[in-house]
């Protein structure tokens, strides 16, 4: 899925470093991006890279960034007291990830853009992308929670 850079910096080994609004950070060569497939040289970007979309796989499979911390998780909802909200299609705030983790029971987990629709249970927890629209449906008696990660701050 298409993620815009919010930071971009060059390491010393001469590569550069963009960092996505999601996270997940891509390393290009110098001066160059790779803008869904194509290499682009960065003077034929306008002023700066920063809000250029570039295609993030990693979003796409659902992979949690490693450094995000957890920093606050809802009360454990269970097949009666989930939130209607949360059953119909919604999504999380820009760089905010989460985790659906399940103490008992299974719970339906779909995400459409992605063609994805998961039976999760206390072996599986499901991953949050941020901004992507997902829903849930419980599949009988459930117990879950939701946990919430961002960035690290510096
Ligand atoms: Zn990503």
């Amino acid at each position: 899925m298409r993620r815009p850079i919010i930071q971009f910096e060059s390491n010393r080994l001469g590569d550069d470093i963009a960092t996505l609004s999601c996270g997940h950070s891509q390393r290009s060569q110098r001066n160059s991006l790779f803008i869904n497939q194509t290499k682009i040289a960065l003077e034929e970007i306008s002023n700066s890279p920063i809000g250029v979309n570039l295609n993030c796989f990693q979003c796409d499979k659902f992979e949690l960034p490693d450094h995000f911390v957890p920093y606050k998780k809802t009360p454990i909802f269970t097949e009666e007291s989930l939130p209607v909200a949360l059953t119909r299609d919604h999504s999380t705030k820009i760089g905010i990830w989460a985790k659906i983790i399940i103490s008992e029971g299974k719970l339906r987990y779909r995400v459409d853009i992605l063609k994805a629709d998961m039976e999760l249970s206390q072996d599986k927890s499901g991953i949050i992308i941020p901004e992507i629209m997902h829903n849930v449906e419980p599949l009988g008696i459930v117990s879950f929670f939701i946990q919430f990660y961002k960035a690290p701050t510096v």
